[in-house]
Order: structure tokens, then C-alpha cells, then sequence
């Protein structure tokens, strides 16, 4: 369904470089926890997400207001994810992989195409934490989806499918 591929490092330095480039994530420059929260996220792209945000539309992600994060694509000229507070004070701190977790949702939404699918939106949730999983942050996803009441079902989709307890 995915990838696997290590991204060779002038990939990722090239796509760093110029994500930050963009005045608009300048919130991202301006603080150190937070550039260097992006730059362990950016470690977890394969080359297919490189690309896939370079060919096409580039990844814009922007602070707003609001609960956690919200992926919006094909805004203008751009793939956009909205950073709410919350996630915002998680990338800010030092176990900041709680918040990468979430983000890397959001770019699965993105990445695999949500909005163009005729997908379930539930099953959409559960394919986004697949991808999250798959991007290396399954723990901190599930400890994530385990303090939420409404997120059980999507908790014991995802334990299923990456445990030997699944059909996998
Ligand atoms: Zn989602």
C-alpha cells in the first residue's frame, strides 16, 4: 500500500531548505523546539513523500485556530495543513512526537488522496493512521488515540491491523 525507501539526505535537505524558505513558515523559524520537532518529522519522509510534495502541489502547514490539525488540499498552490494551538504547544515541547504522530496523519490524508477517493470517512481515519504508523510513529499514535473516548474504534483498528492479533 506504501513505501519503505530511505530518502537520500540532499532529498530531504533540498526539501527542508525550501519549505522554510516560504515566509509563511516562519512561526516554524522562530522557534527552536518547533524547527527542530519539523526536522525530526522531515527524518521520517521516504522518497515518495518528497517527491510527491515536489512535483506536485508543495506543503504548506500554517498555524490556525481550532482543535489538533486539519488537512486542506488543493488550496491554491498548495497542500495545506492547519496547526491548531494544541498541536502547536505538543511540537513546542520536548517529547514532540505525540504531535508528529497527528501530522503525519494529516499528510496520509493528503498523500493518499482523500479527497479524491471515494472513500469512507471513517476508513479514511483509519488509512491516515496506518500511514502515520508507517511513517514510525505507531506508539505515540496509539498512547495518542488511548486518552480519547471517541477515538476507540479507530484505536483498536490500528492495534489490529500492526499486531499479530490482526489480519495481517
Ligand atoms: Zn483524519
Amino acid at each position: 500500500m506504501f513505501f519503505k525507501k530511505k530518502s537520500p539526505i540532499d532529498k530531504k535537505i533540498h526539501f527542508r531548505s525550501d519549505f522554510l524558505k516560504n515566509s509563511l513558515h516562519e512561526w516554524v523559524l522562530q522557534d527552536e523546539c518547533i524547527n527542530n520537532s519539523i526536522d525530526i518529522f522531515f527524518n521520517a519522509f521516504g522518497v515518495e513523500l518528497f517527491d510527491f510534495f515536489n512535483q506536485g502541489k508543495k506543503l504548506l502547514m500554517i498555524p490556525a485556530r481550532g482543535q489538533w490539525a486539519c488537512a486542506i488540499p488543493h488550496s491554491d498552490r498548495y497542500h495545506l495543513i492547519l496547526i491548531y494551538p494544541d498541536l502547536i504547544n505538543i511540537l513546542k515541547s520536548k517529547n514532540c512526537k505525540p504531535g508528529l504522530a497527528i501530522l503525519a496523519h494529516e499528510i496520509g490524508h493528503l498523500f493518499l488522496k482523500h479527497s479524491d477517493r471515494k472513500i469512507d470517512t471513517t476508513d479514511a481515519q483509519y488509512e491516515a493512521d496506518y500511514f502515520s504508523y508507517l511513517l514510525g510513529f505507531g506508539p505515540e499514535l496509539i498512547a495518542f488515540l488511548k486518552e480519547r473516548p471517541e477515538c476507540q474504534d479507530r484505536l483498536k483498528r490500528i492495534i489490529q491491523v500492526t499486531t499479530k492479533e490482526g489480519p495481517h
